[in-house]
């Protein structure tokens, strides 16, 4: 039986995008199943891991949170280095987030290595009233790119699994 100690392959994934997104909470509801209303930045955290087994294969997806460090534009390419995948994060409530994508995604060009997969998330669909960014809008962005593209809500959890699941299964196809 697979344990939680051994593992086939570990995998760097990062999270990145504006601060207030929901790249906390998506990981903690990702790795734990838990959300937090008043979410703080976790100072000293670094990463939190889970498994996942793919065609037998048993992968670590190691993942990491900026901790705020977005807040001060001081993400270090210490944090880049080895990602092999990145979920690139918007608010749908919150349009300059979205807006913001670009730059993300050139910094992530800049500091990870050229064949990092890249998923686009947009977070917070329980938040439909209030909504900026139509879904369309989000999947002709990342079409145009071809990365991947859902929509979630780290506070109902939908589609989250998915989210980190989809990355996954698109670096296995890449690199095993
Ligand atoms: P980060 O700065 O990108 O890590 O964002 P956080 O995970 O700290 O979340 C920022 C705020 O948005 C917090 O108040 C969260 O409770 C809230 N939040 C995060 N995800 C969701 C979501 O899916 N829906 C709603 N309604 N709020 C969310």
């Amino acid at each position: 039986m697979a344990s939680e100690e051994h593992y086939d392959f570990i995998w760097k994934v990062v999270l990145i995008g504006d601060s207030g997104v929901g790249k906390t909470n998506l990981l903690s509801r990702y790795t734990r199943n838990e959300f937090d209303a008043e979410s703080k930045t976790t100072i000293g955290v670094e990463f939190s891991t889970r498994n996942m087994v793919i065609k037998g294969k048993t992968i670590r997806a190691q993942i990491w949170d900026t901790a705020g460090q977005e807040r001060y534009r001081a993400i270090t390419s210490v944090y880049y280095r080895q990602a092999v995948g990145a979920l690139v994060v918007y608010d749908i409530t919150k349009r300059h987030t979205f807006e913001n994508l670009q730059k993300w995604l050139s910094e992530l060009q800049q500091h990870a290595d050229p064949n990092v997969c890249v998923i686009i998330v947009g977070n917070k669909t329980d938040l439909r009233e209030q909504r900026t960014v139509t879904h369309e809008e989000g999947r002709a962005f990342a079409d145009e790119r071809h990365f991947s593209f859902i929509e979630t809500s780290a506070l109902d959890s939908s589609n989250v699994g998915e989210a980190f699941n989809n990355l996954l299964i698109d670096i296995f196809k890449k690199q095993v």
